[in-house]
């Protein structure tokens, strides 16, 4: 145990949504019984990319004690893992993740998708 940096979750805020699971490359994030949860502190970097798509704001990045992360547990966790439970759109093109590289963004209070193509649009108008 060390301190570092890890994600925390008010369950008070979050409504079990489900759109925080996906961004987690590793695999840290699932819906327990109605909430997100970190299921295994481990497997959490820290890194924050599920953040900007809870529409909730139910997600922080704190720094407390906490398990080093674990590249070896994530290898055989995603090894494991089941396919996402919903795929993820472009919210303006349409394209899905399979298609296009896809980055989280809040866009007038809505927590979207837009993929690498779009995203230049979004900047610069
Ligand atoms: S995105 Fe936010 S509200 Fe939805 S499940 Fe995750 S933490 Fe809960």
């Amino acid at each position: 145990m060390s301190v570092r940096k890890i994600v925390k979750i008010d369950e008070d805020k979050c409504d079990g949504c489900g759109l925080c699971v996906t961004p987690c490359a590793e695999g840290a994030i699932e819906i327990v019984d109605g909430k997100a949860k970190v299921i295994r502190e481990e497997l959490c970097d820290g890194a924050g990319y599920c953040l900007a798509v809870c529409p909730r704001g139910a997600l922080s990045i704190e720094e407390r004690e906490a398990p080093a992360f674990d590249e070896e547990a994530v290898a055989e966790h995603i090894s494991q893992a089941k396919p996402a439970a919903h795929e993820i759109f472009c919210y303006s093109c349409g394209k899905s993740e399979h298609e296009q590289a896809l980055l989280p963004a809040r866009i007038k209070g809505e927590s979207l998708w837009v993929c690498t193509r779009c995203l230049p649009r979004l900047i610069h108008g």
